[in-house]
């Protein structure tokens, strides 16, 4: 039995007390003096639940879709970071390649490595595509998706499209008869027509803002379509390049909890010095914390880890339990791991002890030390 003291950041508050671990489970937590003597104290530090990244291609200089090792290698990046539930984010690219990743990557679903694949593209649209090459992407093709699916053997958490394109919305029926999860993102849809995704199943935004038709007065798009529904979660890129501070402040006023994801959208950039990277077998450049197109003409994910984004979201005055939730509680419930994403007995003990100041002292995962 591993007894922990510290400050405990729950969904709703923060509490000084103590949590104990024993056999991967968080065995049992209170406020106050620990019961039992052999403590180890974080002298001010807090518990955070394990973070959860439901978008994410990479970090540590490697990239989800470089590979099974390279793959495993970004994992440990960002778990070290305090994320320890990850989903492997994969862009567009050719229909062989894609096939390739998934396969690879499946094994890193079922080792436990990843907890899901996130396929962004290639049914996306060209008008909105950010990073991802426009040459590649596709009007939505059942058959390739069939492939795709049988390939990944189960391990496609969420797939974000354009709903617009020709055959958008079935491909949202049929993915949702298949049990995966379908974001609305790299799209130029109306609200109607966004409203119309979510009507058929849709139930997340992808990075709110980021590659999407903006918001104007008399058409609001994907943006307020995807805020005023109930039924849909939003994911916000908080790097302080992606959306303001004032911007991201509304939207976590305008969200209820449990709707408002933080993701990282990193890429192998994260936690590496200035200078190119690969993302999509193409070169992006990081610059000043934000990485970038080589040729200058988009953001290509960000360089964060979670915890950063955490950090960042309450130096914009944002309360602390709000952000952890947001990147622990809230994305686990969206994937439907509900074992994990909160301090509380009977859960897997993953658990990120920080300073004072938010920054990683140490993290276990499942009940071990990394
Ligand atoms: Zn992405």
């Amino acid at each position: 039995v591993t007894t922990l003291r510290g400050n405990l950041v729950l969904p709703d508050r923060v509490i000084e007390g103590w949590l104990e671990v024993n056999e991967g489970r968080i065995a049992a937590m209170g406020a106050g003096p620990a019961r039992s003597s052999a403590v180890t104290d974080l002298g001010g530090g807090y518990l955070l639940p394990g973070l959860v990244d439901m978008h994410c291609h990479g970090g540590g200089g490697a990239g989800f879709d470089q590979g099974a090792a390279h793959a495993r290698e970004a994992a440990r990046f960002h778990a070290a970071a305090g994320t320890t539930s990850v989903v492997a984010s994969i862009g567009t690219s050719t229909p062989d390649r894609l096939r390739e990743h998934v396969t690879e990557l499946a094994s890193c679903v079922h080792d436990g490595t990843l907890v899901g694949l996130h396929l962004e593209g290639p049914y996306l649209n060209p008008r909105r595509c950010g990073a991802h090459r426009p040459d590649l992407l596709r009007l939505p093709d059942p058959g390739e998706l069939e492939d795709v699916l049988a390939a990944a053997d189960g391990t496609v958490a969420m797939v974000t499209l354009a709903p617009e394109l020709a055959g958008g919305m079935s491909m949202v029926e049929r993915l949702r008869a298949a049990a995966v999860r379908v974001a609305v993102g790299h799209t130029d849809a109306t609200a109607a027509q966004t409203t119309a995704a979510f009507d058929a199943g849709a139930t997340v935004a992808t990075h709110l803002f980021n590659g999407m038709r903006p918001v104007h007065h008399r058409e609001g798009g994907p943006v307020l379509a995807a805020l005023q529904d109930r039924r849909v979660a939003c994911e916000l890129i908080c790097d302080g390049h992606h959306v303001a501070a004032d911007v991201c402040r509304l939207v976590f006023d305008v969200l209820e909890p449990g709707r408002l994801l933080l993701v990282t959208d990193a890429c192998p950039a994260a936690g590496m010095p200035d200078g190119p990277y690969r993302l999509g077998g193409e070169e992006v450049v990081l610059h000043h914390g934000a990485v970038r197109t080589a040729d200058g003409r988009s953001l290509a994910g960000s360089a964060l880890t979670l915890l950063d984004a955490v950090r960042n979201v309450v130096s914009w005055s944002l309360p602390l339990p709000r952000a952890v939730r947001a990147a622990s509680l809230d994305p686990a419930t969206v994937l439907g791991l509900t074992d994990r994403g909160r301090l509380e007995p009977g859960l897997r003990a993953d658990v990120v002890v920080t300073d004072e100041h938010l920054q990683v002292r140490a993290v276990m995962r499942d009940g071990s030390w990394l």
